[in-house]
């Protein structure tokens, strides 16, 4: 029998992904994590990165602008503020939000608290052109 667990993946605006998975991997903020039917519990805050999610044989990548994973016995929840596959993701609007936040890096007398949201900005719009690209 295949060995796999439930993994739901949640944002604000909708119930991304909820199905029986053999493997996640996701980006926690002390590097990547791949979670196995019984692993370990843990609760783990997530940064902006990749999940990728091993189903039958095949994996498939989504986006995830960060969060937290819950990992219990026999189910794996990631609560995120933003997932998308990478079909979802508009080129054009990450492009424009990775230029907006550019310009605010190097905008010389920009706040620091500005210079700090225009990096995480930056970091999530880079993050969703790597993965409608498919070169993560
Ligand atoms: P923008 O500056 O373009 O609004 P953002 O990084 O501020 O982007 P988020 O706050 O991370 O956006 O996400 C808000 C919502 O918009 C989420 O539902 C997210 O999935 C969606 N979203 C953001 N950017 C894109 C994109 N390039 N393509 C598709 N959906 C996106």
């Amino acid at each position: 029998m295949a060995s796999t667990f439930q993994l739901e993946v949640v944002t604000p605006d909708r119930k991304f992904f909820e199905d029986e998975v053999s493997m996640v991997t996701v980006r926690t903020t002390e590097g990547d994590v791949g979670i196995l039917k019984e692993h370990m519990p843990m609760v783990a805050p997530l940064d902006i990165g990749v999940i990728k999610i091993k189903q039958k044989g095949k994996t498939v990548m989504a986006t995830c602008a960060g969060g937290f994973v819950s990992v219990d016995e026999d189910k794996t929840t990631i609560i995120t503020d933003a997932a998308e596959w990478p079909e979802e993701i508009d080129i054009a609007r990450a492009e424009a939000a990775a230029k907006r936040a550019e310009e605010r890096i190097n905008h010389g007398d920009a706040k620091e608290i500005d210079v700090v949201r225009a990096q995480i900005a930056l970091n999530k719009a880079l993050n969703r052109l790597r993965v409608a690209k498919d070169d993560d």
